[in-house]
């Protein structure tokens, strides 16, 4: 091919007629070229469209079959800079529409981000622009009701708008992480924040976000997605697992070059996903640097509201005896009726803790140290104060651990108070 541009070469090969001279540059743009190349040639774009397929010897893009959540797997800003669409995928090969099928190098990124084979085919810049405001708008977000969700939620709401930093999510299956993370990144969702995300299976749409599916069983593995993405500089990645030492490590050294990364663990409690973590080869000192806050969850069930009634103090257990002198008594008990099929429960209720990791804390983390005391989910007392459940439901979910932790948690709390104290005196006494 000559030095002439492409697009006037198909236009020669296929018009073969004296053409007046095509001013087309590589540095003009693909729009721009396709445009004027209409103009000149007084050509329409769906002609100029067939006669540059023909030429490739490439399908003309049939948006019929569009497929917007398989599009969506390609970072918006990305398919709008190249202006590519992926399509659909066939016998698990990805149909790419393209105004420029000479850039082969976004399909080798595509390739790679969509973790299949790319074919192409061509439509006008115009065409592939309109259906990308199509693909990237409309987008659900999710509609879980958190509407009873500890105060401490707002915290990581706080917390998540932070620029850099990671977030583990960490509870057993079902308690909800995925919900939760992502009622986070709705909170910081919008235009001018770039969210990435990468799960096994995209379980809630965020528009605007780029959400990758991994495939684990063809090597398209949660590392190589986190790599493919980390060049795309998100400002938030989501990584769905973190469950091997390449994508530990390299969700740890996003965090340090400046990015916010979410992530879900697989743990009992809070405090096992650092163990988890400094398993998967991230060093306490990276940790220390990296983890700004973790995330904890568990269900606990709800009394039922049909038959609960007060607890009456005469009537506590040994448990509850023991909870009531650490912190107040149990405000309701469990009865039975039809609707909870006589047991005292019905449904369930999240209990999450933000623990922050700042401070003591910090500093404790650095030096190996794995104190829970000070990592007392908050919400689970709470639960029980504001009668949604039970002492025996705590006890249950969180292990007998649950009264010495409380104690110690109260220890602490007294000894901040106590500090407090002094300082205000302290304070006073500059006064006078
Ligand atoms: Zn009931």
């Amino acid at each position: 091919m000559s030095s002439e541009h492409w697009i006037a070469s198909a236009a020669r090969d296929r018009l073969k007629q004296d053409m007046p001279p095509l001013a087309l540059t590589a540095r003009a743009g693909i729009a721009e070229n396709w445009s004027m190349a209409c103009t000149t040639l007084t050509l329409s774009p769906d002609r100029l469209t067939h006669i540059i397929a023909d030429y490739f010897q490439l399908e003309r893009a049939d948006f019929t079959k569009l497929d917007t959540d398989f599009a969506r797997q390609i970072p918006e800003n990305v398919a709008r800079s190249h202006l590519v669409l992926p399509i659909i995928s066939n016998a698990n090969r990805a149909l790419i529409a393209t105004a420029d099928p000479t850039d082969t190098q976004i399909f080798d990124e595509l390739a790679l981000t969509l973790g299949m084979p790319v074919d192409s085919c061509i439509a006008p810049p115009a065409e592939i622009e309109a259906k990308l405001a199509e693909v990237y708008t409309n987008q659900a977000t999710p509609s879980q009701d958190w509407g009873s969700m500890p105060r401490s939620v707002a915290g990581a709401e706080l917390s998540i708008r932070r620029k850099d930093g990671s977030i583990l999510d960490t509870g057993t299956s079902g308690s909800g992480k995925t919900s939760l993370m992502y009622a986070m990144l709705a909170e910081i969702n919008t235009p001018d924040i770039n969210i990435m995300t990468v799960e096994q299976a995209v379980e809630y749409r965020l528009r605007g976000a780029s959400q990758i599916n991994v495939d684990t069983r063809q090597e398209f593995t949660f590392a190589l997605a986190l790599r493919s993405i980390l060049r795309q500089d998100p400002d938030v990645a989501m990584v769905g697992k973190i469950r091997d030492e390449k994508t530990a490590t390299m969700a740890a050294q996003a965090v340090l070059t400046g990015h916010l990364v979410l992530s879900t663990v697989h743990t009992l409690d809070g405090l096992s996903s650092l163990t988890r973590m400094e398993d998967l080869g991230v060093t306490p000192n990276t940790l220390s640097n990296a983890l700004q806050a973790i995330v904890a969850q568990r269900l606990v069930r709800k009394l039922c509201l049909q038959c609960r009634t007060a607890r009456q103090p005469q009537d506590l257990s040994a448990d509850e005896q023991q909870y009531a002198a650490l912190r107040a008594a149990p405000a309701c008990q469990t009865i039975g009726c039809d609707a909870c099929n006589g047991t005292g429960y019905l449904g369930r209720a999240p209990v999450v803790e933000l623990i922050e990791i700042t401070g003591q804390l910090q500093t404790a983390l650095r030096a190996g140290e794995r104190d829970l005391a000070r990592l007392l989910p908050e919400s689970f007392p709470d639960r029980v104060d504001e009668g949604t459940t039970t002492v025996a439901e705590v006890l249950r979910v969180y292990g007998r651990g649950f009264f010495s932790r409380l104690k110690q948690h109260n220890n602490l709390r007294i000894a901040q108070l106590a500090n407090a104290a002094k300082h205000q005196s302290e304070t006073d006494l500059v006064i006078t």
